[in-house]
């Protein structure tokens, strides 16, 4: 997939990876180039430096490599990046301290798995993660709120923390063009069919959501190409789009919030993998998701779990 020019100083990469994924990266011409999320370990030679080529950019172009978050398709080229380029990582400090291969994978492989049952899975599980995570990498710039990353020539990113998706998920707004990167931080109504919205701290979410709804954006430059209420499925949403964008994100989250409580208040003993079953079902219609489908859609344990937490349930 070649680079697509979506600004005239910003480049979209839509770079394909493991298991039909597909995530967005962005690269910023400025006289320090900068690219925003790596992909996991396939990616750079998959995708990151044949773009890169197409646009006659050297690899030591990058000087600057900045991670929206921890995960796997957004900082598993990071290791192969920093080695052909010399660029300096940024990540937000809630996210490096889960550069601790052990801390990553308990949290997001392992616990999900022991809640739902399929604690047989992880060595599996863990097994695939480790591969798309690639080697292990040091941050070179750990970002906190407020923080700006100058790329030069006018061009600054102010880091917005995000969380919710995960603790350390940021989003970097360049705010002269209003434009916002937010990696995963706004979900809508999930990734592809049967999607959920994911994310690790219910009540972090939602309050992100409604601080990046407050900030005067006209350009949301996310990871994914996250389902909404229109039928487009752009990973860069303009204009009205935006508003449209949150607006959706923040209603599933009050679907989802109130199924949990609802079932939790009628069985506070309820079995979680029961509750996770349930709160599918209810939400699916919201979603656009088939309410007898037998699958469990990706991002739905560790979301349902978030709520419940909320709640106040101890799992
Ligand atoms: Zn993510």
């Amino acid at each position: 997939m070649p680079a697509k020019q979506v600004h005239p100083k910003v480049f979209q990469i839509a770079a394909p990876f493991e298991n039909n994924g597909l995530v967005n990266c962005y690269l910023i011409d400025a006289p320090r180039r900068a690219l925003i999320d790596t992909g996991t370990a396939s990616v750079p030679q998959g995708s990151l430096i044949p773009a890169l080529a197409e646009l006659g950019w050297q690899v030591s172009d990058l000087r600057v490599i900045i991670n929206t978050h921890i995960h796997i398709d957004h900082a598993g080229g990071n290791a192969e990046m920093l080695e052909l380029s010399g660029g300096a990582i940024h990540i937000h400090r809630a996210d490096a301290e889960y550069t601790d291969r052990e801390l990553y994978l308990e949290k997001y492989c392992r616990e999900n798995l022991r809640l739902i049952g399929d604690a047989d899975q992880i060595p599996q599980s863990e097994a695939f993660q480790l591969q798309l995570l690639g080697r292990e990498w040091g941050v070179d710039r750990i970002l906190d709120d407020g923080d700006v990353v100058d790329l030069g020539g006018d061009i600054r990113l102010q880091v917005v923390h995000t969380p919710g998706h995960t603790p350390g998920s940021a989003s970097f707004y360049w705010e002269s063009e209003g434009w916002l990167f937010t990696g995963d931080a706004i979900n809508g109504r999930g990734g592809r069919a049967p999607g959920f919205p994911l994310y690790f701290d219910a009540q972090e979410y939602i309050t992100t959501l409604n601080r990046v709804r407050d900030m005067p954006v006209n350009t949301l430059a996310q990871a994914h190409r996250y389902r909404w209420s229109a039928p487009t499925q752009e990973a860069i949403r303009t204009g009205a789009e935006v508003r449209q964008t949150l607006d959706d994100s923040i209603a599933v989250w009050r679907v989802i919030d109130t199924a949990v409580r609802d079932e939790l208040r009628a069985d506070s003993d309820i079995a979680f993998p029961d509750l996770v079953q349930r709160v599918i079902r209810r939400a699916a219609p919201d979603l656009g998701n088939d309410p007898d489908a037998e699958t469990i859609p990706p991002g739905s344990v560790a979301t349902i779990a978030a709520h419940a937490r909320a709640a106040g349930h101890v799992l």
